[in-house]
């Protein structure tokens, strides 16, 4: 039986205002080729870097974030290679002394602790572009010197699965933090994949296999499940595998080689001598961890607690930062309505069951809506119903001064054209019929047109009931309250 081992290395590019090590501005994405570069991101002899402390910060809240350790000491180095796209001909790095190590991050559907090998801070290179058809190639220096973290994890993953699941935490956790766009499909986030094949209770890990540039966290799952099976296969006919980097080819679906172990640069680091050595104080430490939002463990946890709603709710919310947010806002604005019934002393198994109707309407009514306008995110601005005129809404259901009829044309209304509840009732004329008068005069009427119906409810046949407490309905458009409606038809019944 052969096991996987798997270990990621994955690229992060911070979302700083300037460069690291000049103050070029950060915006690689947009900007047209080679605009914002200057002489020490572009490698001009006699030009001096300065360190980012904007770079510095985010890099520390992300490893206390991922429950890293920070060196008080380290320092950058020069990793030393030719490449068309990186200018200096070297590129400053960290290997010796990566200033953050030992963290871990939790994958939360399976489970299972990830380690964290080190997390580094460097500078990225810039883009190459090949014209089709062209003989020549083009680079581009608006990305060189862009903030990089370079996160290594220990070959703790096992499955394609695993490996999902990580860079998908990994981007969520990178954005609750604002470090990062974390975009994977703008190179913002990048994903290389360390896997090797054993037997599954073999002393050592089979041969590495590395495979870069995948760039989706689909890219990244394919890639691995392609990999097992391919070194499953070369394994289990005795061969060996071999020592390789490999790329994926999006179209076929297949990881392809790219250079093999021959072929491996000897970087020859040495500390960079125009920069100091990185001293972090316990002081700066302390005010970083004050910044730190709630992260998406906590908020599980927490949503688990206060609100007691399941694993796939919780993940919609968790995943979703604007519409937990709205969530929150609607359950706090929602007690506020129903409390003075109360006299403000709402019990907890009353606020469950506001949080529960809350809940409901927001996880299937609200994503329907987005759905099928096509709209991915929810955003509070952009979205016609404040949290208080929602909140309102639900306290009508919640409260029994509309039916579930009037709830069903009233919530398009709302989502349609935004708006009071209360004002959009009263427009339509969608009030409740609490005169008795009136709802008893309508009993009556469907009682002598529907004979049938009343016929069978005496003969024992409750679904008559049902049917009878529909029309009456139907007759009030839905303005009756079927409680009310269910006791007058049951004491015309029985008086019949
Ligand atoms: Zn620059």
């Amino acid at each position: 039986m052969l096991k996987s081992t798997i270990g990621l290395e994955i690229h992060i590019e911070l979302n700083t205002k300037s460069k690291m090590f000049c103050d070029c501005p950060n915006e690689s994405w947009q900007a047209e080729p080679n605009k914002n570069i200057c002489p020490t991101c572009s490698g001009q002899p006699g030009s001096l870097p300065t360190i980012n402390q904007e770079a510095i910060k985010k890099n520390i809240k992300t490893a206390l974030a991922l429950n890293c350790q920070v060196a008080g000491n380290s320092f950058f180095e020069r990793k030393n290679y030719f490449y068309p796209d990186l200018p200096k001909g070297y590129q400053i790095s960290q290997y010796q002394a990566p200033f953050c190590k030992n963290g871990f991050l939790e994958l939360p559907m399976l489970n299972k602790k990830i380690r964290i090998e080190r997390i580094h801070l460097e500078e990225d290179t810039g883009r190459l572009q090949h014209p089709e058809g062209a003989d020549y190639s083009l680079v581009d220096f608006n990305r060189a010197g862009v903030p990089l973290m370079e996160l290594v994890t220990e070959p703790d993953l096992e499955t394609a699965e695993e490996v999902k699941e990580f860079v998908k935490e990994l981007k969520l956790v990178l954005r609750y933090l604002n470090v990062s766009g974390a975009n994977m499909e703008k190179g913002e986030m990048r994903c290389e994949v360390n896997i090797s094949l054993a037997e599954k209770l073999a002393a050592k890990f089979g041969t590495k296999v590395e495979i870069k540039n995948l760039n989706s966290i689909a890219v990244a799952g394919s890639a691995v499940e392609y990999e097992i099976t391919r070194q499953t296969e070369i394994l289990e006919r005795g061969d060996k595998v071999i020592q390789e980097t490999r790329g994926w080819h999006d179209k076929k679906a297949i990881t392809f080689s790219q250079r093999d172990k021959e072929s491996a640069h000897d970087y020859r680091y040495f500390p960079e001598p125009d920069l100091p050595p990185l001293k972090i104080t316990p002081e700066l430490l302390n005010e970083i961890k004050a910044t730190l939002p709630e992260l998406p463990s906590q908020k599980r946890a927490r949503f688990a607690q206060e609100y007691h709603l399941n694993k796939q709710d919780i993940e919609l919310f968790v995943n979703q930062k604007s519409l937990s947010n709205y969530f929150e806002e609607v359950v706090s604005e929602l007690t506020n309505w129903v409390s003075e019934k109360y006299q403000d002393n709402l019990p907890s198994e009353e606020f469950q069951k506001l949080v529960k109707l809350a809940a409901n309407y927001i996880v299937t009514d609200l994503q329907t809506f987005l759905k099928e306008k096509n709209i991915e995110f929810f955003s509070e601005a952009k979205f016609k119903i404040t949290a208080e005129n929602f909140a309102e809404f639900l306290s009508m259901i919640y409260l029994g001064e509309i039916s579930s009829k009037i709830a069903k044309m009233l919530l398009p209304e709302m989502l349609s054209k935004g708006g009071d509840p209360s004002q959009i009732i009263s427009d339509k004329g969608w009030q409740m019929v609490s005169d008795i008068d009136e709802i008893e005069k309508a009993v009556k009427e469907i009682i002598d047109n529907n004979s049938k119906a009343v016929e069978d409810y005496q003969k024992g046949k409750s679904a008559s009931l049902q049917f009878l407490i529909g029309q009456v309905m139907a007759k009030t458009k839905g303005k009756a309250k079927p409680e009310v409606v269910g006791e007058i038809l049951k004491r015309f019944l029985n008086e019949k």
